[in-house]
Formats: C-alpha cells, structure tokens, sequence
C-alpha cells in the first residue's frame, strides 16, 4: 500500500516537473517572438520606403502628392502602431491605399489595425484566398463578420493604375505563383518592383499548393514579370532588395529543381527517395513539385 502511494506521488512530481518545463520552455518561445525588431523605414527614394521589422512580412510605403500608399500589413496591432508612427515621421499625408500583395498572414494579418478609412485593395483571386480553408484545413478567421471591413474592397484581374495627384503607381498580375493571387506594386519612376512572395533568398521559395499556387506557373510567371516591367529593383516580404539578375537566377534555379525532379519521376524513384537527392531544407519544394508532376501525369 505505501510503496504504491510513493508511486503515485512520484508520478505526480514528475507530470508537475513535465508541465512546469514545459510552460517555462513556451514562454521562453513567447518572449522570443514578441521580442520582434521595431519596425523601420528604409529609404529608396524621397517617397518609395521599405517597411522592415516587426512581426510579420517586409512591406512598403509611397507618398503620393496627395495621399499615402502602403505595400503589406504586418500582422499584429503593436507592428501596425510601430509602422503607423514612422509612417507619420515622414510624411502628414493620410494613408490612402493599403495593398495586399497576396492572403498570407504575414502580409494581411495586421490588415484590421489599420484605420477604416483606408481603401484597402488586392488581386479578386488573393481576395477569394481570404476565405480559403487554413492550410490545416481550419475554416479562415476572415469568415467572421467582425473582420469584414479589413478584406480587401477593391480588386482587379490583370492591371490597374492609382493615381495619387499625378504619382502613378502600378498593380500588375502576372499569373499564378507562388499563390494565385500574387501582384507586383511598381513604381516606374523608381525602376521598383514590391513583388510580395515571389522571391526568397537563402531559402527555397515557398510555393501554397494547398491554395492553388503552382511552381510551373511560377516560372511563367516570374518570366512574364521580368519581361514586361524595366525594373531594376525587386523588393520582397523576406530578403533584401535584388536585383534583376538574381530574379533571372532564382527562376533558373527553379526550373534546373523541376528538371531533375522529372528525370528522377522517368527513373521510378519514390518521393522520399527524390528528396534524398536535394537539401534537407528544399524537401517541402521537392514534394510539391513530385506532386505536380505527378497530377500532370494521371
Ligand atoms: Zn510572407
């Protein structure tokens, strides 16, 4: 009987030891992420500006003669507000436009921190991405009535120009990337493109399946993009600032990815076995691939 007792409490001290590790392990993972960089400006011309920092995607700012248009939302209030602030360091202009490069949270999530009188505009298939089931299939936050505001409000299909006083900046789609609702911000004046998602350095480029994007597509894509605007500039969500080359590169590496995927397909290989043959990191790439390749055939 007592032998047992002392089982049972020694089975209750180590369930407390467990779950005290692991709430300290939790909030230590906490702090880490609310311990995010202040957001800051970075400057590219008088009136074009990176967003960086905070929690969520890079984004960008443009002041117009007469009002203010903002690239990308961060995701939480205290980024929003750190933007908000810096926003109005350098300009009193109201913000006039939000844009939405594409649905990912990282680039929306902070949409309803933003004042309502904000216009806030993206591509009709990035807006019907809002409604998409998460991809852990949970039904999307943005069907709450309460966040109905926040959704984009205006959209368009292959271009659109806005116009702030006689600033034009350009909305341009060119075709099913990495989402299907990916658009590139332009400003020719600038020669710079924000284009969202669509490029990653140092890591493989991410490419939402489960929301209908397509790496095939995305060569074109990319392609179509590079030889329609004369940017020089290609601003992005998670990298520094390029330069047209390394966009030709990034494409080229994708298409030398697809190619030897293909080829290991005609050899029988397996999935797990295709994904030997590449880096650890560009598994997640190598499976959608071998799974478009693979729909193609069926
Ligand atoms: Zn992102």
């Amino acid at each position: 009987m007592k032998e047992a007792e002392i089982m049972r409490t020694k089975g209750k001290l180590i369930l407390i030891l467990f779950f005290s590790l692991f709430f300290v392990s939790s909030s230590i993972l906490f702090v880490q992420q609310r311990e995010a960089a202040a957001v800051k400006l970075d400057k590219l011309s008088d009136r074009l500006f990176q967003i960086l920092g905070g929690r969520g995607a890079n984004g960008g700012l443009y002041i117009g003669d007469d009002g203010v248009l903002v690239i990308d939302a961060k995701m939480t209030e205290e980024s929003v507000g750190q933007a908000l602030e810096e926003i109005k360091k350098v300009t009193d202009k109201p913000i006039t436009y939000l844009v939405n490069t594409h649905s990912d949270g990282d680039h929306v999530a902070g949409n309803r921190f933003f004042p309502r009188t904000v216009t806030i505009i993206s591509h009709e298939n990035c807006r019907k991405e809002f409604f998409h089931p998460r991809r852990d299939g949970e039904p999307s936050e943005w069907n709450s009535p309460e966040l109905a505001p926040f959704i984009p409000s205006l959209t368009f299909r292959d271009k659109m120009n806005i116009y702030l006083g006689a600033r034009k900046v350009e909305l341009w789609y060119f075709g099913i990337g990495h989402t299907t609702g990916d658009i590139v911000v332009y400003f020719p004046e600038e020669k710079t493109a924000f284009i969202g998602d669509q490029i990653f350095m140092g890591r493989p480029q991410l490419i939402h399946s489960y929301k209908g994007g397509n790496s095939f597509e995305y060569v074109k894509t990319v392609t179509r993009m590079l030889q329609t605007l004369e940017a020089e500039t290609f601003c992005s969500g998670h990298s520094e600032p390029v330069d047209r080359s390394t966009v030709e590169q990034q494409v080229e590496e994708m298409k030398k990815i697809q190619e030897k995927i293909k080829s290991l397909l005609k050899q029988g290989k397996s999935l797990e076995e295709a994904k030997k043959e590449f880096e650890e990191n560009q598994a997640r790439l190598v499976e959608t691939i071998f799974n478009e390749i693979k729909s193609r055939r069926q």
